[in-house]
């Protein structure tokens, strides 16, 4: 009787008591991508305790604590950013290596739909301590990281020249033993006519069990793409700034700027299982070779921002704004939000990630497509116009909303 009693008086406080309610989050009536499981539908998803729990056609909103309004909205894993620059620090002259050109990463993940990023080489394994402990361990945003060939890291200068400093061993070693962190290794602004800062990154790569990311070119005349794809590099390797132009003929393009079309070679390094990244960075994406690109549907493995200060404040400035340029070229969504999200992951081999199958990390990004004119640009000022873009409405990492841009967490108070 007295029991009873106590459940009337609990009742009168509580609606909906707390042991009827199993799930924290609940994310209703948005249009859900999940490339991973093949969903391309209006789908619930619920979270518990950082998990997801539950997807289905609707669940109901009473069984949860907190409700999120979707409706009208793209709901997708949170996006992983497989290249940016995040090692920022203070020491002067330091590049994207505990420098100031690098950025922090809360600042500029969340915001953008950004769960998981990877530091494009800003360390190498003398550094990689001093990354763990100052942006590793005191970021929300989950960073992984590349691990520069170079010891040093990207300093920039005469330090990402010296190959006396590339040392496979000890990079294998030191990436080994930070293997939930590390994810491969790192060539990039090389200048000379050698092969040895690649087969120096993939023998680490080999010792590891890890993919590289190459950012190549540099010489004039330039290396062999061709010879890089089929020769150097192997199955699940990366060629970071697939769509790049470079000044000065130091780098070739895998679009034949004459023809437009995309050349043999790397349809062939495709098949082979080259992973082809955009990076789009300050000078590393054009027009010219992207649009013939994505008219041969040679779209782009996994999409990524090569996030530094120059390349945000330039052209490129987000996930968001490189996937809308995407979609405006003509590429379909899903792809775009594929190679954002499930495909990144499995490139570097965190199939944990980029998904919302139940029992899965609840990294969740949430997404309004505005409709309008918007101008996209690259860094040649070739401007493309598209009629819509994603904005980022909430992200969701391990179950916890990083980022409400709307407020469609919280109930109206009306
Ligand atoms: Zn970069």
């Amino acid at each position: 009787m007295k029991t009873e009693y106590l459940f009337l008086i609990l009742f009168s406080f509580l609606a909906v008591p707390a042991w009827a309610q199993p799930y924290t989050l609940l994310i209703k009536g948005g249009h859900l991508i999940d490339p991973k499981n093949n969903i391309d539908a209006i789908m619930d998803v619920a979270i518990t305790d950082g998990k997801v729990t539950q997807v289905a056609k609707s669940i109901d909103a009473k069984q949860a604590r907190q409700v999120v309004d979707a409706k009208g909205m793209y709901v997708t894993p949170g996006l992983i950013d497989i290249h940016g620059h995040v090692f920022y620090g203070t020491e002067p002259d330091h590049y994207l290596s505990n420098g100031l050109v690098a950025v922090s990463p809360d600042g500029f993940t969340f915001r953008v739909g950004v769960t998981t990023i990877v530091d494009a080489g800003g360390a190498g394994w003398k550094s990689f301590e001093t990354f763990k402990k100052n942006i590793i361990f005191t970021s929300k945003t989950r960073v992984l990281s590349f691990m520069n060939i170079v010891g040093e890291g990207m300093r920039g200068g005469k330090f990402e020249q010296d190959t006396t400093d590339m040392d496979p061993k000890m990079a294998a070693k030191v990436a080994l033993e930070n293997k939930n962190d590390v994810v491969g290794f790192k060539v990039a602004h090389f200048q000379g006519p050698s092969w040895a800062p690649v087969d120096h990154a993939v023998a680490a790569g080999k010792l590891a069990d890890m993919p590289v990311i190459i950012d190549f070119g540099g010489n004039n005349p330039p290396l062999s793409l061709e010879e890089l794809f089929m020769k150097h590099l192997r199955p699940g390797d990366i060629f970071t700034h697939a769509y790049t132009l470079l000044e000065g003929n130091v780098r070739e393009t895998i679009v034949d700027e004459a023809t437009k079309t995309v050349k043999p070679f790397a349809w062939e390094a495709r098949k082979k299982g080259i992973v082809f990244d955009v990076g789009y960075g300050g000078a590393s994406f054009n027009y010219s070779q992207a649009i013939p690109a994505v008219k041969a549907k040679f779209y782009p493995t996994t999409i990524s921002t090569d996030l530094h200060t120059g390349s945000m404040n330039g052209s490129m400035k987000d996930m968001l704004s490189i996937m809308s340029k995407f979609v405006a070229m003509g590429e379909d969504i899903p792809s775009v939000i594929k190679a954002s999200t499930w495909t990144p992951a499995q490139v570097i081999k965190r199939e944990n990630l980029g998904h919302l199958s139940v029992g899965a990390i609840a990294d969740v990004a949430i997404f309004s497509m505005r409709q309008g004119t918007f101008g996209f640009y690259d860094k040649t000022g070739y401007k493309m116009m598209g009629k819509q873009k994603f904005e980022c409405e909430m992200t969701i990492k391990g179950g916890k909303v990083v980022y409400d841009l709307n407020g469609i967490g919280i109930a109206s108070a009306k």
